[in-house]
């Protein structure tokens, strides 16, 4: 897997926009490339900027793009190698173009117009975590602090409901002092939601945090 095949997922990595498989694929990257970590890294704020968008000017949009833009963008995107300035900015275009134009602009309207929600903190030997559930884009948006995890390690998000099924809500690469910050989502509606686990690569559980 070349970082030229990874490199245009980052976006949609970042925003847990991707399917299971494509997301192991990337995070098994990341895990053994310095170089796109340190996109990744970059890439992080890009839910926390899109967060900022102004539902009022999504619901009237002012600009269509053509049909081929988004291919001409990523294509773009993911010519040269290895980073540069504006291949990055490129990249956060092409994020920001699938979540505008890709057919979810209702959802990212309603991410944005959320209401603060329901934080909790829990730990287990050195792990630790803090989760912040709301409702958004038409299931649960769980923003997540972890700490003393396995550092460059995989770990995921799990929403369970009250009848104990399970709903994978985002897959991340642990950073270098094994802690890191993201925003998942799941697909359950938020008052179902009883507890978040964070899990380890393999599915193990690490934390519980009963909501
Ligand atoms: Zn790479």
């Amino acid at each position: 897997m070349s970082c030229t095949a990874v490199v245009p997922d980052l976006g949609a990595y970042v925003l847990g926009a991707l399917a299971p498989e494509d997301r192991r694929r990337v995070a098994e990257h990341l895990r053994g490339c310095a170089d796109c970590r340190a996109e990744e890294a970059e890439l992080a704020a890009l839910p926390g900027l899109l967060a900022l968008v102004d539902p009022a000017d999504l619901s009237t949009p002012s600009i269509v793009p053509s049909p081929d833009l988004f291919d001409r963008v990523s294509a773009a995107a993911a010519r040269p190698a290895h980073p540069t300035r504006s291949r990055r900015r490129l990249l956060l275009v092409a994020a920001a173009l699938v979540l505008l134009f890709g057919g979810v602009a209702a959802g990212v309207a309603t991410w944005a117009a959320r209401e603060d929600g329901t934080t909790v903190s829990a730990s287990a030997g050195a792990a630790e975590i803090t989760v912040t559930t709301s409702s958004g884009g038409g299931g649960t948006v769980i923003d997540v602090d972890v700490a003393g995890l396995a550092p460059s390690g995989e770990c995921r998000l799990v929403a369970v409901d009250g009848e104990g099924r399970e709903h994978a809500a985002g897959e991340w690469t642990v950073d270098e002092r094994g802690g890191g910050s993201w925003r998942g989502w799941a697909d359950v509606d938020a008052d179902a939601v009883i507890m978040v686990v964070l899990q380890d690569g393999e599915g193990t559980p690490l934390v519980r945090a009963p909501l």
